[in-house]
């Protein structure tokens, strides 16, 4: 059993930390208040290879691995919450494409996504469908030798910049999960519309309504089988769970170093804050939480390496991730005191981007739930990666 990164890998640790603080952190502000996506901090990170490290070089990534990937999304993340979120995610789309679609669509979608050229999303939520994936309302109709998409979809990450994405519905509207297929839709398609959802961070990453009105896709848009869109969603979260627990992870991360920093500089009653033990036990709790869920990511993303879908790990990580991100960034404006609630010591918008941990690619409950299916022996606690092609 090995828990140290390999030279490699500290190798690549400290190259994108000293890219994160040099292009990232600077900038966070600006761009929490703006709102507009980081394009030029995109293309500068894929310039040195940064995005999407997990695409094989046949797609035009740097062929790494999912430990890779978990380590540039902390280090983005650790710099700003919210433009080190923004530029990890732009990959979205990328496991339903490099998983289960064709190679035609692997050659077409995945290899401008490491460049920064391009964007991607994933649509699965839906007004009266969350945690219900099963219950979607979106449909797709064979028409010809096209697919005619109607429906709507909430929150979909990058909806607004993206170039395409991977819409999930229903082929067979009754058959809940057995009846949803998914489909690559270029947002350039006629009917695609986005409206972005004011929320409270994330700011330079939008979360769009999506209405699909009679989308036209070609059938060769399909990914993977009809009706077997759930089951490639739920592998494909091993992987998208694991990054989002890296992210938040990275958040945590940087809450952690900005209040130990200004917790040894900040005197009252003639002493560093630092000093007081309130305020040392706060930081050895939050030391203790980061690590416990950055030891559950690399975990995962190694079984993730190691060919398998670990969602016993990959929930794990997520659920342990996401809240560690919310106490721990709660802990850390408490130690700023009253400049923890100002926009000028950034921790309030760590807070507010990462409030979200609990929410995002399946709320801390369902996350329970998958857990007590696998305790009940409902669901494998991991298993070999299935590829369609
Ligand atoms: C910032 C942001 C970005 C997002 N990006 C995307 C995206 O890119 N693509 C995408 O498809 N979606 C995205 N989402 C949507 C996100 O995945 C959903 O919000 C999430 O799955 C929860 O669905 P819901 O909001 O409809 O809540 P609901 O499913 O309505 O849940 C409401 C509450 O009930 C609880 N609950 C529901 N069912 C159960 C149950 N069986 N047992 C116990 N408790 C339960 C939930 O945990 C929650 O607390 C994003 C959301 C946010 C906030």
């Amino acid at each position: 059993m090995k828990f140290e990164l390999d030279e490699e890998q500290r190798a690549i640790k400290e190259a994108v930390h000293e890219f994160a603080e040099k292009e990232i952190k600077p900038r966070g502000r600006d761009f929490d208040k703006s709102g507009e996506f980081p394009f030029e901090i995109l293309k500068k990170a894929a310039r040195l290879g940064y995005i999407a490290v997990w695409i094989p070089e046949e797609y035009g990534g740097a062929g790494l691995g999912a430990v890779e990937n978990a380590i540039i999304a902390e280090e983005f993340a650790r710099a700003d919450s919210g433009i080190g979120y923004a530029i990890q995610l732009t990959a979205m789309g990328c496991p339903m494409v490099y998983y289960f679609g064709t190679e035609e669509q692997k050659e077409k979608y995945l290899p401008a996504i490491p460049r920064g050229e391009s964007i991607s999303f994933l649509g699965v939520t839906e007004p009266d469908a969350g945690s219900d994936v099963a219950s979607m309302k979106t449909v797709a109709q064979k028409d010809g030798d096209e697919y005619v998409l109607s429906g709507s979809k909430m929150f979909i990450t990058n909806a607004k910049v993206a170039d395409w994405g991977v819409v999930f519905a229903k082929t067979k509207p009754d058959a809940r999960h057995k009846g949803i297929s998914a489909f690559i839709v270029e947002t350039s398609a006629e009917g695609f519309e986005t409206t972005p959802i004011e929320k409270m961070g994330r700011h330079c990453q939008d979360s769009c309504d999506v209405v699909l009105k009679d989308v036209r896709v070609p059938l060769e848009n399909l990914v993977g089988e009809e009706n077997r869109g759930f089951y490639y969603l739920m592998e494909t979260f091993n992987e998208t769970r694991t990054n989002t627990a890296a992210v938040h992870v990275g958040i945590a991360q940087g809450a952690f170093d900005r209040a130990l920093e200004y917790a040894k500089q900040r005197e009252a009653f003639g002493r560093k804050i630092c000093e007081f033990q309130a305020i040392q036990h706060k930081l050895a709790d939050m030391l203790v939480k980061i690590e416990t869920a950055r030891l559950m990511v690399y975990k995962a993303a190694s079984l993730l390496d190691a060919g398998f879908a670990p969602t016993k790990w990959a929930s794990m990580a997520k659920l342990v991730a996401g809240e560690v991100a919310v106490e721990v960034c709660l802990e850390a404006m408490q130690i700023l005191g009253g400049h923890g609630y100002a926009v000028e010591y950034d921790v309030e918008r760590f807070f507010r981007d990462g409030r979200a941990g609990t929410m995002v690619e399946g709320t801390s409950e369902i996350q329970r739930n998958i857990l007590a299916n696998i305790l009940l022996g409902k669901l494998p606690a991991a298993k070999k990666k299935q590829t369609q092609s």
